[in-house]
């Protein structure tokens, strides 16, 4: 029989691939990690746009895995910005030494599983090929970029950007007159930056988003020693939670409170700002009556602040709020007040073509210097599905994804057996805070690895059941909810041609003891052999 290279192969260096590494190689396990970029942090490598900064906390954004780096660390600033969250992968990376076990500049373009042997081979772009008894795909949720597909691009003479492969050299925009397509939360933090360095910004929105005032700011000495000194109670607090942060949920139902009631507590989410907003009441998701409130709230607030009515009007959202991920904002409406910034509405007139010298959408031709894509990715399977995996009788998961992704716990496929995926579809992801949620699955797969160690198993595998009931649930949780109404990329229905299925699972804390029953119950809904 052949032994495989290595025990796993992680593709990815993002928070996931590391903590991945990190977990299986101080399980004595042998690890190679393939990172496509020219060097670690996944997303906060990527993109490097005016701006981008997270919108969960940032002591909320962090490991909590060793206390020890939780308590050295010192975050700046209450959503730290993309440069400090870098350096903060590189602080971990060289704390645990973890660089020597990662290949970077190394694209996985194929992984095959070897059914003789249960182990699978990984091929990379330049033509290497390793075996690994375990292949754990960290290839992220956002990391696939979306341009659109539009007509002319290639012919602009002008140089494009995209929010999520933004160059390592910062673009100069003083002095130029720039378009940016998109009004979703990457184009929403870079805007007011991008206003204030161009000479002129025209702003191309097909759905305008709704967005939360961060009140972003140094963070206070004294909350950060709370915070550092009962760390281990706030984590629980935030696992013990719907979404794995402290969103603090209200948990009265907008329906049965009159409209200064509404009003009160709508004040008061608006003053401490951010993603909370939504935890103003219980029903804001479940019930469309519930939910008009809140947007009605919001776009109240858009008219205070937009001085002119019809810029007011055409940022104002008429979706359901929430239903699309709802932005964490600084100046974003205030910027369209500014002289230099020009807001073009291309819902009523789509963006018919790129031409050599800007955007021609209804009759109309924008010059433009540059083009900034702020148009999103392919979320959540696209960065899977770009490589050639295949499974048992050679099966290819494009194939078995046709009608959309199917898995089990969103950790693993049947068919496709010793893989692993770190927050794939059908687990909370990207409705909760990604870092407990990564932390979570890599504490999962790592101790599933080491179960099968001791049990001297070496394969592993999803039953075809349990994944049809695992999928059949994750839709019937979502259809109790307003997220289904909507055109998000939750749904899969920014990219052409994408099944449209609801991705993420809902609930972090339910979802959470769903995998530890199955733990308990002997890894039900699995094959051990
Ligand atoms: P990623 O960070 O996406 O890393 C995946 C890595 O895999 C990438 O480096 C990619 O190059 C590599 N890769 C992919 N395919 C291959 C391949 N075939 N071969 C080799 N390498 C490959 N989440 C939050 O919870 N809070 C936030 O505030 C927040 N802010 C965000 C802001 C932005 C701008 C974006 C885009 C996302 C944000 N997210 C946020 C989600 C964020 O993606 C996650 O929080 C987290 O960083 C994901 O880590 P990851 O390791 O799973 O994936
Ligand atoms: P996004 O939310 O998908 O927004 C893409 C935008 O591009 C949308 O406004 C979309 O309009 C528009 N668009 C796409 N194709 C278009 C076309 N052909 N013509 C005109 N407009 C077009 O992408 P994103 O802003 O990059 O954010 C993706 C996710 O990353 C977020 O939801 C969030 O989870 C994460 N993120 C977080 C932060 C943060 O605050 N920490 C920042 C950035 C990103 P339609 O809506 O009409 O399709």
């Amino acid at each position: 029989m052949t032994q495989p290279d290595f025990d796993a192969v992680v593709v990815g260096a993002g928070f996931a691939g590391l903590y991945l590494l990190h977990q299986l190689r101080s399980r004595g396990f042998s690890v190679r990690v393939y990172e496509a970029g020219s060097d670690i942090g996944g997303t906060w490598f990527w993109n490097r746009y005016p701006g981008a900064r997270c919108d969960v906390e940032s002591l909320e954004y962090s490991y909590q895995f060793s206390d020890a780096l939780q308590q050295e660390w010192d975050w700046s600033e209450k959503y730290a910005t993309q440069g400090e969250i870098l350096s903060y992968v590189n602080h971990v990376a060289e704390r645990f030494d973890l660089r020597r076990d990662i290949q970077l500049n190394t694209h996985v373009e194929q992984a095959i599983f070897n059914e003789d042997d249960d182990y699978w081979q990984v091929s990379t772009k330049d033509g290497d090929t390793v075996t690994a008894r375990f292949c754990i795909m960290a290839t992220g949720c956002l990391s696939s970029t979306n341009v659109p597909d539009i007509k002319g691009l290639e012919i602009f003479k002008g140089a494009t950007f995209h929010t999520g492969n933004w160059p390592h050299v910062e673009p100069d925009f003083e002095g130029k007159t720039v378009g940016i397509i998109g009004t979703g939360s990457s184009a929403i933090q870079s805007i007011p930056l991008v206003a204030e360095a161009a000479r002129h910004l025209h702003v191309f929105q097909r759905t305008p988003s709704y967005a939360i005032p961060a009140y972003n700011g140094p963070y206070d000495p004294a909350y950060v020693k709370d915070r550092k000194e009962n760390y281990a109670t706030y984590r629980e607090r935030a696992k013990n939670s719907r979404s794995g942060f402290l969103l603090s949920i209200n948990e009265e139902n907008a329906t049965d409170c009159n409209a200064e009631e509404q009003q009160r507590v709508y004040d008061e989410r608006w003053r401490r700002g951010g993603l909370t907003f939504l935890g103003a009441f219980n029903d804001l998701l479940t019930d469309k009556q519930a939910n008009d409130t809140a947007a009605d709230y919001v776009r109240a607030k858009i008219s205070d602040v937009v001085d002119d009515p019809e810029k007011a009007r055409l940022l104002s959202p008429d979706t359901v709020i929430g239903c699309k991920r709802v932005c964490v904002d600084t100046n974003y409406y205030q910027t369209y007040n500014r002289d230099n910034v020009t807001l073009h509405d291309v819902k009523t007139d789509p963006i018919e073509e790129i031409t050599e010298r800007g955007i021609r959408y209804g009759n109309r031709e924008i010059e433009l210097d540059e083009i900034i894509f702020a148009t999103g990715f392919d979320a959540m399977t696209g960065a899977l599905l770009k490589m050639d995996i295949r499974g048992r009788g050679g099966i290819s998961l494009r194939e078995k994804w046709r009608e959309g992704p199917k898995n089990y716990l969103g950790l693993a496929i049947a068919g496709f057996p010793n893989m692993f995926i770190v927050t794939g579809p059908g687990s909370p992801s990207v409705l909760a805070n990604m870092m407990p949620a990564i932390e979570h699955h890599v504490e999962w797969i790592a101790d599933c690895i080491d179960h099968l160690r001791t049990m001297k198993q070496r394969c592993i595998e999803a039953q075809p059941d349990a994944e049809e009931n695992w999928v059949r649930q994750t839709n019937e949780i979502a259809d109790r909810t307003l997220f289904p109404t909507c055109n998000s990329w939750y749904l899969g229905a920014n990219i052409p041609g994408k099944p449209r299925v609801f991705m993420p699972y809902l609930g972090f804390q339910r979802y959470l003891e769903e995998c530890e029953q199955v733990v308990a119950d002997g890894y039900a809904g699995f094959t051990l052999a």
